[in-house]
């Protein structure tokens, strides 16, 4: 859209953050402009985050299943997979719902405008790649996100086998060996990718365990399957050295034996993401950063600066789709002049894998370091009917309990659906839930549901079919 000389709200980056925000500042009656550098609205979420990423991982775990299978007397025979219908698939995923969002901001009349916005001056923009490069405004969001930190010596933009995750999404091929540095969720759910497409995977990680924000006993069940699924795993483990060849990466990995080296097609890296502020020009406004860069905010998300608010993974926390669009929200309404403010008491965090493993709230070992009193309810899958009939034994929901309330702290779920059964933790923390709420809600039989309403009856006694 063309940019007028002034807006009331500047809104920079069109991810889940920046486009949320620039909805609700419309339906407050403001006049919104969302800028983004990308050619596609959606920023990393949609074009290389979690929809290319889910997208994927639904085919793989298809392919999980028909594997499953043969304990149930069905077998498959090796899949055929066409990576370029693969890509396409995914990428047709990507456009409908980016294409969605476009037609989402025309019919609520926000402004979309394709620049690089740089701060310069009170309450003003450069937009970099418009016909008019200047803007004013009255409060600006900055809702920037992300981007993957590197290692050391590595350079994604000029290297052919180093990746990172939205190289890794790319899927341009299927190499015959993957290493994947960094054992969070996106080197766990990338390595099940390509593993599940035929690469042989090994991954590194520098802690003692897996997916370290998650408790232990959540995460034993997708540690054993990432076991057999992968080559190898190794913990304790940092990745010292790489160097690219036309053909394969030399890696030298240090871990507590000493160090050796290995070859591998393609290394993924996956050791977290670092906020994207760096070209703001931030020292022309009062907002404030923390030493690793991420803008500080308070409880409304307004920055240092009293005109400009930040949202999304720019400013830290979880760094999560969901999170972003609800501080989104209460940005523009903030803005609006209501007394909002983002206070949520659990943002869900999934992991899509196979298992897939989802917590929310407080988990065990969180608790154990606040020196929190809690007491921790656990009910295996192995006492689901459902479960068993979906072969899945090796499930569990936990929940973290008040111990002289009841009150729902926490919950916990390792298996499949987990993605969806967490919303039920979340909603019971969200209103004050105690155990016996869950436990006397009428959950549907046979459902893996009914492990949430089992496992709130241990607080009380037994439940119907464990303890
Ligand atoms: P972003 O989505 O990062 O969007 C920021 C946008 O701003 C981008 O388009 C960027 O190009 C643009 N921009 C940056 N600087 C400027 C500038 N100066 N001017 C104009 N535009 C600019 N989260 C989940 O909740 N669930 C998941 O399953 C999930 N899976 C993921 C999988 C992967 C592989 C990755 C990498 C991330 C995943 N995430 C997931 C995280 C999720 O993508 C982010 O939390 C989310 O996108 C953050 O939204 P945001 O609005 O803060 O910013």
């Amino acid at each position: 859209s063309a940019v007028p000389e002034r807006t009331d709200v500047a809104v920079i980056g069109g991810g889940p953050g920046g486009y949320a925000a620039a909805f609700e500042a419309a339906a407050q009656g403001l006049d919104v402009t969302l800028i983004s550098d990308d050619e596609r609205i959606g920023g990393v979420c949609l074009l290389r985050g979690c929809i290319p990423s889910k997208t994927l991982l639904h085919v793989t775990e298809l392919l999980h299943a028909t594997q499953d299978a043969d304990t149930m007397g069905i077998a498959f025979q090796r899949p055929d997979i066409d990576p370029q219908a693969l890509r396409n698939w995914k990428d047709q995923v990507i456009v409908k719902l980016t294409d969605g969002l476009a037609g989402l901001c025309k019919q609520r009349g926000v402004r979309l405008v394709r620049a690089r916005a740089h701060f310069a001056g009170k309450q003003q923009l450069h937009l970099e790649g418009a016909e008019r490069d200047t803007l004013d405004y009255g409060h600006a969001i900055i809702a920037t996100g992300s981007r993957p930190m590197a290692l050391p010596d590595v350079d994604f933009a000029t290297s052919d086998r180093i990746m990172d995750s939205t190289d890794a999404l790319a899927l341009e091929e299927i190499p015959e060996s993957l290493l994947v540095v960094g054992g969070g969720y996106i080197g766990l759910e990338m390595g099940m990718v390509y593993q599940a497409l035929g690469s042989r995977v090994t991954l590194v990680e520098m802690a003692d365990r897996l997916m370290v924000n998650a408790d232990a006993d959540l995460v034993k069940p997708l540690a054993s399957k990432v076991e057999a699924l992968f080559d190898a795993t190794h913990l304790k483990t940092r990745v010292s050295r790489l160097k690219e060849t036309r053909k394969q990466v030399r890696v030298t990995l240090e871990g507590e034996d000493g160090s050796r080296d290995r070859n591998f097609e393609r290394v993924l890296v996956a050791v977290g993401r670092q906020p994207n502020t760096q070209d703001l020009s931030l020292d022309e406004t009062d907002v404030v950063c923390d030493d690793q860069g991420f803008i500080e905010v308070d409880d409304q998300r307004r920055t240092g600066d009293e005109c400009i608010y930040a949202i999304g993974d720019v400013t830290g926390g979880m760094m999560l789709a969901h999170e972003a669009m609800h501080e989104g929200k209460v940005a523009a309404r903030a803005i609006a002049g209501h007394s909002a403010k983002f206070d949520a008491r659990a943002v869900p965090a999934v992991v899509y894998t196979t298992p897939q493993l989802a917590w929310c709230g407080f988990t065990e070992q969180q608790a154990e370091r606040d020196d929190i009193d809690i007491k921790v309810l656990r009910f295996p899958w192995q006492a689901s009917g459902r479960a068993l009939s979906m072969g899945t034994e090796d499930g569990m929901t936990k929940l973290i309990v008040e111990p002289h309330s009841g009150r729902i702290l926490g919950m916990g779920i390792v298996g499949p659906q987990a993605e969806s059964l967490i919303a039920e933790g979340a909603l019971a923390i969200e209103m004050g839930a105690v155990a016996e709420d869950l436990a006397l809600t009428v959950h549907p039989h046979p459902t893996l549901s009914e492990t949430v309403g089992e496992c709130a009856e241990l607080f009380l006694g037994q439940a119907t079919h464990y303890g």
